[in-house]
């Protein structure tokens, strides 16, 4: 079978981080087979679009890297395109599609017009909830004659269309929920055509995913009540029905479901709070879902690798910020000199001079996002004002700390430029001189540390040295000495 896999967004608003894992599951599925992943935008409720969404959902594949096969696409200049074996897809382009099959229905008898207007269905559905029953459409149009309905509809008035669900029940095997069975009893008569010409996201989504050749349906668990009526239809038009599979509720960390007041929803937040585009996909591409249970680090090809919709957790995925975080800086770590200044550039206000570069590579193994640089470098960029008392190490008195600190200056003056290109050449020479004059490292180190950085908790003496050049150190140095001497 050929994957072809799709994410079906309605452009509400911007993309949430549950659209983000139901991409990448979509991703991953189709990708390790060598099938195809598409996009469908499902505009056809027009009053919930939302200008800028579809823009919104396609920068935010970019910014994660992943990119669709077919479907819409953003232009280098912002405006959007449209390719695809299949035609365009957003379904507010595809109307007269819809209508071909709608139509196709009601001559089946699948369908009926329904002119009940919204009142009289208001009605029904207080007396409905006041009898605790089910809410759903009574049907009183089914028992219209065609001819009736046909002299309604040609004196203009307005209507929608309905599916007829028949007698029985609908089962299928959910791939991640298993066997599932809805009783027709349940299922309503929905719309599938209104009476604006758009469809409904039932029929819609049932035309799209035969004639877009979807092989699994992968969507949110809110979707599940829906399947039935997805099936029913297919079945109607004796298409093939595609496996289902839908994905548990993201939870805030607090277990509650994630909303605006939660957690943070938007993809875009995400990143704008300083997350790596790679640690975000590890992180949204592994919940409710492990490839292995001993290893939490996996590169976008692992995860395509092992990726197996059956193993995808049935209950709700807790978002674990911590965890995050932690990943995050897993991340950043593994990042070089140019990357992360790369990386770190847009959340920074200082400018990017050598002395920054180098102190976001020290600083990258003491932040866990990009937010936290900006603080990180402050002590680099300018000495805070500090209590001198500081500089002296617990074991040790001011008198001491000050006369180590004069011999770091006079050790620190001798030093050549090659030995301040490399940490380690730093922390050489500094050790070998506490050896060789029979000092103690505390005794030295910490005074050293405290006046290069001006900070009780800081990087080593040996980065912040590097960090800060020959120059600065040794005016640092002299400034903790003065300091003590006062
Ligand atoms: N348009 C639906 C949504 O916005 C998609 C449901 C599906 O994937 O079938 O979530």
């Amino acid at each position: 079978m050929v994957v072809r896999t799709r994410l079906a967004p309605s452009p509400t608003g911007m993309m949430h981080i549950g659209t983000l894992r139901t991409a990448l599951f979509d991703y991953f599925l189709a990708k390790q087979s060598g099938g195809k992943f598409i996009i469908r935008i499902e505009d056809t409720d027009q009053g919930r679009s939302v200008p800028g969404a579809v823009e919104n959902l396609l920068e935010m594949f970019e910014a994660v890297n992943i990119s669709h096969d077919e479907g819409p696409f953003l232009n280098d200049d912002g405006t959007i395109s449209e390719r695809g074996d299949f035609g365009p897809y957003v379904q507010s382009n595809r109307l007269d599609l819809y209508k071909k099959y709608s139509d196709e229905l009601v001559a089946k008898g699948f369908a009926y017009p329904c002119f009940c207007s919204s009142e009289r269905l208001d009605e029904m559905r207080k007396g409905q909830v006041a009898l605790k029953q089910t809410t759903k459409y009574d049907r009183r149009c089914l028992s219209l004659t065609a001819a009736d309905a046909r002299k309604r509809i040609e004196s203009g008035e307005s209507y929608v269309i309905r599916l007829k669900v028949p007698e029985g029940k609908t089962e299928f095997d959910d791939a991640i929920r298993g066997h599932v069975v809805f009783d027709h009893h349940e299922v309503d008569d929905c719309i599938l055509m209104k009476s604006d010409g758009f469809p409904t996201y039932f029929l819609a989504m049932v035309v799209d995913d035969h004639f877009m050749n979807i092989s699994h349906v992968l969507r949110g668990e809110e979707w599940v009540s829906s399947t039935p009526k997805s099936i029913i239809m297919f079945n109607m038009f004796g298409w093939d029905v595609p496996i289902f599979a839908h994905l548990p509720l993201i939870l805030s960390p607090d277990k509650k479901k994630l909303s605006k007041r939660t957690g943070d929803t938007a993809v875009e937040i995400y990143f704008k709070h300083g997350y790596l585009a790679e640690a975000l996909v590890n992180f949204i591409g592994t919940l409710g879902f492990n490839p292995s249970g001993d290893r939490e680090i996996f590169t976008i090809d692992e995860l395509i690798e092992s990726f197996d919709l059956n193993k995808v957790n049935s209950g709700g995925a807790v978002l674990n910020m911590e965890k995050l975080d932690w990943m995050n800086k897993q991340y950043l770590m593994a990042l070089g000199m140019d990357d992360i200044a790369l990386r770190a550039a847009p959340f920074v206000s200082a400018e990017m001079t050598d002395v920054v570069k180098r102190a976001l590579f020290i600083e990258r193994s003491r932040v866990s996002r990009l937010t936290e640089f900006d603080d990180a470098l402050r002590p680099y960029l300018e000495l805070q004002a500090y209590d001198p008392a500081i500089l002296v190490w617990k074991k040790a008195d001011a008198a001491d700390a000050c006369a180590q600190l004069e011999r770091m200056l006079a050790l620190i003056e001798t030093l050549s430029d090659a030995v301040f290109s490399a940490v380690d050449l730093l922390e050489s020479a500094v050790k070998e001189y506490i050896t060789r004059e029979g000092l103690q490292n505390g005794n030295v180190l910490w005074p050293l540390r405290v006046a290069l950085s001006g900070q009780e908790k800081s990087a080593t003496p040996f980065e912040t040295l590097w960090v800060l050049g020959k120059e600065t150190s040794l005016e640092r140095l002299r400034h903790a000495v003065a300091a003590l001497k006062t």
